[in-house]
């Protein structure tokens, strides 16, 4: 190990980042899909601000925060060719203060935010790109439209003038068992192609499915954008 930490970080996040290519380039090949068609999200949200930065120095990834505070806070610290993504749940209350700064927000989960995105969206004269957060497995204690929600209420979702959807996102069950995983991911990609059968054109191209802990088997089942955090920040901890 170098004396020197940062560098001893830079060396360690190099290496997990080639470790989760070639583990990308694997997944994609095993299901005869180019490994071009799987972008990274690296999950920030646990990351202290130090590492964010040396991680971007390595990578253009887009970065992923979970709550609109903190990446509106980043974003005002970092590069300003930074890429964010918002992942986590988002009030409505905080919506008008993060679209200036998100770049894609995966986790609208209520038509009643949609209102809420449209309406601000109208005002900044913005048309922000937004992802369609699916409860698949219809877990109570999970947010998201259940699938039949969003049949029901397609027609409207196309209606709003200033959200550009792009497609749909799905946390897996958290739950050892591959199979459930992998038929959530399923799920989620069959419902995709539904809706794009239920519209006039193919509006969803996105699938952002994966995890750390599952990120292969949502390759393998179509995902177009995986959001990983600490397979990426692994042996970066903070030393005291
Ligand atoms: C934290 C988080 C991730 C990343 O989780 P890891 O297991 O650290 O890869 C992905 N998506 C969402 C919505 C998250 O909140």
């Amino acid at each position: 190990m170098p004396s020197d930490p940062s560098l001893a970080h830079e060396n360690r996040l190099r290496a997990n980042l080639e470790h989760v290519q070639q583990r990308i380039q694997d997944a994609a090949h095993r299901v005869d899909r180019s490994p071009d068609a799987v972008s990274l999200v690296a999950v920030t949200k646990y990351t202290q601000l130090d590492l964010v930065q040396l991680f971007h120095k390595l990578s253009n990834s887009p970065l992923g925060e979970n709550r609109p505070q903190q990446l509106i806070e980043r974003a005002n610290q970092l590069p300003q060719d930074v890429n964010w993504h918002l992942i986590g749940q988002l009030q409505r209350n905080k919506v008008k203060a993060v679209l200036p700064y998100a770049s894609l927000i995966h986790s609208v989960d209520t038509t009643r935010l949609l209102n809420s995105i449209n309406r601000h969206a109208q005002e900044l004269e913005l048309r922000p790109r937004i992802l369609l957060q699916v409860n698949v497995s219809g877990e109570e204690t999970k947010s998201g439209f259940t699938p039949s929600q969003l049949i029901s209420n397609w027609e409207e979702i196309c209606q709003f003038r200033n959200i550009d959807v792009r497609g749909l996102m799905t946390m897996a069950p958290n739950t050892p068992d591959e199979k459930i995983i992998r038929e959530s991911f399923r799920g989620l990609s069959q419902l995709k192609d539904q809706l794009n059968n239920d519209s006039e054109e193919e509006r969803l191209t996105e699938l952002s499915m994966g995890m750390s802990q599952d990120f292969e088997i949502a390759i393998e089942e179509g995902a177009t954008l995986i959001r990983l955090g600490s397979v990426l920040f692994t042996g970066c901890e903070p030393t005291s």
